[in-house]
């Protein structure tokens, strides 16, 4: 929502969490859906006299995301013991970052609007997750599954700069898209694996001193993000608008009845009492260390829809569908030599292929007709002896089915090819023409752009198999005889 009076401002807060096999300080697995309380060595229990261990392969990913978004990498940066009393915490206090995290400012340019801007980072820390509290397994007592403590996260903090829902929905895509093509975290906000909480507050256009801000918390999907952000909105300028005061608050969504609801106010700031941690040392990070890990990364999206769009003439919509996945730029490129049609290969790739791969929930490299016979589809139906949407759709239905079978033995035998034949495609325009007396009378009068009326009716009585560039032609003789 966009108040012409008021301004809106977001600062969004993402926890990653890190595709590393084993936790942040001990070799307890990171594998998600185990049975509960089965990966829990002493260091995740937080024996007395366990001593944490740091897991390189963290820094290695921290420092990867870091680069991608523009940030400063810390040469020297600490962990802290951030304070607090929760029964998911077998510690007592969280291993974090506080004054000195890994990666300071930065950046992600966004679409918003149809322009380009820069949402400015803050910075990214490094913590390790707590367990999982489960208050509604049973009716008397909360469950407590430690397999996520010590669980390594990413938290992506931006400034307070992004002022629509639109704009959050559009980083939180991008910066989705971005963790997973890094192999930093798999991004599935539904199973957790990515969280955002969202800050917003209001203020008087061209104010520059900020409102009083609502958090709201945990928010699992990237629609939910916008939906939050909106709802808040227009909650706070309603309390601003009867001349009351806004209340700083954690709040929660409710996905089920699109409504946020309050958890607990924040006047006060939490009093965690961090410190620097004893037990592990600085971190120091040197230019050769950042110059490796930069000579490991991959090309990012944002460069490589440039390239695709350059090198085989995509268009921006095309590159940046082809571009949600880094797999699905590989099997773009496997199928090129394969087509040599750039624009019927992302068409397919866009259209029906990922169609499937959504609709079954599965990586483009999963789809189950081989890359080869892909191609002979593809050419197949380039030949025009089989008219796109039903190749798209029957066919290509047919080939899942019967995967060994080639594109041009399946559409015969099924009977899908496009009908050239004079004859076949005479009598049904003869048929059309016949039911529509009215049409034709007004077609003669002058309203030539009824042509796509008879040209459809005889796309329906051919089932889609007519070559409709010969209907058009027939049918324009044929309607002035
Ligand atoms: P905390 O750790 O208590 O949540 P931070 O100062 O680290 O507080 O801020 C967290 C997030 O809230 C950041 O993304 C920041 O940009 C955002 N933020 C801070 N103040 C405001 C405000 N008044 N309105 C909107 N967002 C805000
Ligand atoms: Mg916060």
């Amino acid at each position: 929502m966009n108040n012409e009076k008021y301004q809106v401002v977001i600062g969004l807060e993402v926890h990653a969490q890190l595709l590393t096999k084993s936790k942040l300080f001990c070799g307890d697995s990171t594998t998600f859906g185990a049975a509960a309380n089965t990966h829990i060595s002493a260091i995740s229990l937080a024996h007395p006299g366990t001593l944490p261990v740091l897991n390189k392969e963290v820094i290695a990913l921290a420092v990867k995301l870091g680069l991608a978004l523009n940030c400063t990498i810390a040469s020297q940066n600490y962990f802290a013991r951030k304070n607090y009393f929760y029964p998911d915490l077998p510690k007592g206090f969280q291993t974090s970052q506080h004054t000195d995290p890994i990666c300071v400012g930065g950046f992600l340019i966004v679409d918003s609007n149809g322009q380009k801007k820069e949402i400015q980072l803050n910075r990214i820390h490094i913590e390790e997750d707590a367990g999982k509290s489960m208050h509604d397994l049973y009716a008397d007592f909360t469950a407590i599954d430690l397999n996520r403590a010590g669980t390594p996260l990413l938290e992506i903090v931006t400034e307070p700069c992004i002022h629509s829902a639109e704009e959050a929905f559009n980083y939180i895509t991008d910066l989705r898209k971005i963790v997973r093509w890094l192999g930093v975290c798999d991004g599935n906000m539904e199973e957790g694996s990515m969280r955002c909480d969202a800050n917003i507050s209001v203020r008087l256009q061209g104010d520059t001193k900020l409102g009083t801000r609502v958090e709201v918390k945990n928010l699992n999907s990237i629609r939910n993000v916008k939906k939050a952000i909106e709802l808040e909105t227009e909650r706070l300028i309603k309390i601003v608008e009867a001349g009351e005061t806004i209340v700083q608050e954690t709040r929660s969504y409710n996905a089920d009845n699109n409504s946020t609801f309050s958890l607990r106010s924040k006047e006060d700031a939490d009093d965690y009492r961090y410190f620097p941690e004893p037990d592990l040392t600085p971190i120091q990070i040197s230019e050769e260390y950042k110059a490796a890990i930069l000579s490991t990364m991959p090309i990012l999206p944002s460069v490589q829809e440039k390239i695709l769009i350059e090198k085989y003439n995509l268009s921006v919509y095309d590159a940046n569908a082809i571009c949600t996945e880094k797999e699905n730029v590989h099997y773009f490129e496997n199928l090129i030599p394969l087509t040599k049609n750039s624009k019927a290969s992302a068409n397919w790739i866009t259209g029906p292929i990922r169609n499937h791969c959504n609709e079954k929930n599965i990586a483009f490299t999963a789809f189950p007709i081989k890359i080869n016979t892909v191609a002979d589809l593809i050419n197949f139906t380039n030949t025009g002896k089989v008219h796109f949407n039903i190749a798209s759709t029957k066919l290509m239905q047919a080939m899942l089915i019967e995967n060994n079978k080639s594109a041009v033995e399946l559409a015969a035998s099924l009977n899908l090819l496009q009908e050239d034949n004079d004859d076949a495609i005479n009598e049904w325009v003869e048929k059309t023409i016949l039911a529509m007396p009215d049409k034709v009378k007004e077609y003669k009068a002058g309203k030539k752009g009824l042509i796509g009326l008879f040209a459809g009716q005889v796309k329906k009585l051919s089932n889609g198999k007519a070559d409709m560039g010969k209907v058009n032609a027939i049918l324009e003789k044929k309607l002035m005889e």
